[in-house]
């Protein structure tokens, strides 16, 4: 099995955690670690950051993210730094756990793009510009004035668009949202969301929503946040089909992949906690999908956007 994962939050766990680390963690505490992404099969992970409320709105956390990035997770033997398609490229070809870092929110930026550029300098691929609440750049998806983007919010996004830096909506406002894709010139992301349709979470996607994210040729990370799938009291892997399936009638078969949300959760879908258990999910895909879609939907559409957009070099 190949796996992409475009979403998990397990930096912020290490960043809050002096005494972590990624390979030989102790045991209950992480959901994705090295161990589990080589059982997987994992050809990439993106890893985010994310900063807690309490320290959130500073650099500092966010650099120091990055620095746990670099010393618990890129000294693993297998990990090697994605940042560009020859990257990627050489990560497939050597049979390596790629992994690609995210910025999830950007308050602790400030408005200032001197420190995007210099983000996107340090490995950031991609960004959502707000988690739930509102901030300078944009309104989230809690925020209940709902508006949109601000004028430094429109600015990033421009510089996003230069930099090769993929534009984020999943926690989005739905202004936001429209405004993104309105404004951005490249394809636009959305790593955690599932189908609104489905389940009515103010977190999941419209129908109109996956239309222009797929129209735009984006992507969609299916999500295992057990709300995001279903109401239901126990949450199965057959749910969290039920929105690829969605997806799928909605023409997204080729603009499917997962954004697990691993480490960003504490609670799960039954039998699908931690990368180990991806298997679960193909297995399930396969009783409905052929064995190519099942890949697409694993790693396939996911890899072949990257290539397609990530920075060359
Ligand atoms: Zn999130």
């Amino acid at each position: 099995m190949k796996v992409v994962d475009f979403h998990c939050d397990v930096l912020y766990k290490l960043l809050l955690d002096d005494e972590l680390t990624f390979q030989g963690s102790k045991p209950g505490i992480l959901d994705v670690t090295y161990e589990r992404l080589k059982a997987a099969g994992t050809i990439l992970q993106t890893f985010a950051i994310f900063i807690p409320q309490s320290m959130n709105g500073r650099l500092e956390p966010i650099l120091e993210s990055v620095d746990r990035f670099h010393q618990l997770v890129l000294s693993c033997d297998d990990m090697v730094w994605v940042r560009t398609s020859k990257e990627l490229d050489a990560c497939i070809k050597d049979g390596k756990i790629g992994a690609l870092l995210s910025l999830e929110g950007v308050d602790g930026l400030q408005g200032q793009m001197p420190m995007l550029r210099i983000l996107h300098q340090l490995g950031v691929r991609a960004a959502g510009l707000t988690w739930n609440h509102a901030n300078w750049a944009a309104d989230g998806v809690m925020e209940t004035r709902g508006g949109g983007l601000t004028t430094k919010g429109r600015q990033f996004v421009e510089e996003c668009n230069k930099l090769g830096i993929l534009l984020d909506v999943s926690h989005l406002s739905e202004k936001a949202f429209w405004e993104v894709a309105e404004l951005s010139t490249k394809p636009v992301i959305a790593s955690h969301s599932n189908a609104k349709v489905i389940c009515d979470h103010p977190r999941n996607l419209t129908n109109e929503q996956i239309k222009r994210l797929i129209e735009k040729q984006g992507l969609i990370g299916i999500t295992f946040v057990p709300y995001f799938v279903s109401k239901a009291e126990v949450v199965q892997v057959d749910d969290v089909l039920r929105h690829i399936e969605h997806m799928c009638e909605l023409g997204g078969e080729s603009h499917i992949m997962l954004g697990s949300d691993f480490d960003g959760i504490d609670r799960y879908v039954m039998g699908l906690s931690h990368p180990g258990e991806l298997s679960a999910l193909q297995e399930a895909l396969l009783k409905r999908y052929s064995g190519r879609q099942t890949e697409q939907f694993m790693s396939g559409n996911a890899l072949r956007f990257l290539s397609n957009f990530l920075p060359n070099g």
